[in-house]
């Protein structure tokens, strides 16, 4: 009978320790709970593109409202790697804002997520960490404006209000240092989804780098014709900053959130501030300067979702269902059996009646470099679709050239 319970117990604790053992990621707090925001639907959003990447696992936790008891927020930062304040609003408790200092300090990872550089316009400490803020009374008193002007860093000391932002719109994010880990292999240039671009902050910026800027349009919504930072790293001690300026959130988030490039960054930027470095590789759907991506669900999209979708393609409508795959077939050159395991959901489409002619041919044209024996027969019977027949003749010429 002892040794029945024993086993059990065994059986349990095995059980508990895999089960940790298996727990995603590095532990993060978002904190939240007062801004001039809505915080209630971007905080779920910054968990959900965090856990995205499997490398995080995402608690929010909130502060008493506005006139609350600050006291009793008082938070055990050490249990944390990462620490992303969404928070705009009343001062924390001293005691709250050393341990603050003190995890940061000691190397603790934070992100700043826009209007977080709005709050705590009288902490010093806060201030350092965040580089840069707008908003809250500041001006020259808190330390320069820095922007770009002609390509050329400015520290501009002038007298003027800290923060601003013109119309909301989409803009161009230029990466300003491209061999900082977290814009390794992003492009130079790309479309951010409608948002506001703050302009004019000022602050210490100590210990900074600015990644990224974008251009303050005045013809544009009331710009300040300069090349404002939207992406910046801070240290502070043994601690890691990123600060991003973008993601203003609507209803559910928004365009500026659902931006395939605003939730690379972000990924990166928190993996940085834990890390020092980053390993995730950029995604397929980042953003050029040719135009904005959304990411409806905030997710990367499948190769199976896209393959689901790509038989209603149409030329005029989107080429994002085709990207998708064949973003998927060129990382896969030289791979014969992933190749074959494309092909297979191909030749799916190619035989499916429901399917456009549109995607038929679009597929048919990858298949002419990748395809093999495999699609030969549903090619064949393609040829006595009129509308596909050059197409499909084409193919067969290229895939019985191969062999
Ligand atoms: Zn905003």
């Amino acid at each position: 009978m002892k040794n029945r319970y024993l086993l059990i117990l065994l059986a349990g604790l095995l059980t508990f320790f895999s089960a940790c053992k298996h727990m995603p990621g590095y532990k993060t707090l978002i904190i939240t709970g007062q801004n001039n925001h809505n915080w209630k639907a971007s905080s779920p959003v910054l968990k959900q593109i965090l856990e995205e990447t499997g490398l995080f696992s995402v608690k929010i936790m909130t502060t008493p409202d506005k006139g609350g008891d600050m006291k009793t927020f008082d938070p055990d930062f050490s249990k944390y790697r990462l620490l992303v304040i969404d928070y705009n609003g009343d001062s924390w408790s001293e005691k709250t804002n050393n341990a603050f200092v003190e995890y940061v300090k000691n190397g603790g990872g934070v992100v700043i997520y826009h209007a977080a550089d709005n709050s705590f316009p009288k902490w010093k400490e806060y201030n350092e960490m965040t580089g840069l803020g707008g908003w809250g009374d500041r001006n020259q008193k808190d330390g320069p404006y820095l922007y770009y002007k002609n390509n050329q860093l400015v520290r501009d000391t002038s007298a003027g209000i800290g923060g601003s932002h013109g119309k909301r719109r989409e803009f161009l994010v230029r990466t300003r240092i491209t061999d900082h880990p977290i814009t390794r292999g992003l492009p130079v240039a790309w479309l951010h989804g409608n948002d506001e671009l703050y302009s004019q902050l000022r602050g210490p910026a100590k210990n900074m780098q600015i990644l990224a800027t974008a251009f303050a349009d005045s013809t544009a919504g009331g710009g300040t014709m300069r090349d404002e930072p939207v992406l910046m790293v801070i240290t502070y001690g043994k601690g890691r900053i990123f600060h991003t300026t973008m993601g203003h959130s609507d209803l559910g988030g928004g365009p500026s959130m659902h931006c395939a490039g605003f939730i690379t960054t972000l990924q990166r930027g928190a993996e940085w501030a834990v890390t020092g470095d980053v390993t995730q590789k950029v995604p397929w759907d980042f953003p050029s300067a040719a135009g904005v991506v959304f990411r409806p669900r905030f997710k990367e999209m499948t190769l199976d979702e896209a393959f689901d979708n790509i038989g209603n393609y149409e030329i005029e409508k989107s080429t994002k269902y085709l990207s998708c795959i064949q973003s998927h077939l060129r990382s896969l050159a030289g791979d014969e059996q992933g190749l074959l395991n494309l092909e297979k959901m191909m030749v799916k489409v190619l035989k499916d009646k429901e399917a456009t002619v549109d995607s038929k041919k679009l597929l048919l044209r990858e298949l002419s470099w990748m395809g093999s024996d495999y699609s030969v027969p549903v090619i064949n019977e393609l040829v006595s679709n009129a509308e596909l027949k050059d197409e499909a003749e084409f193919v067969l010429s290229r895939l019985q050239g191969k062999n």
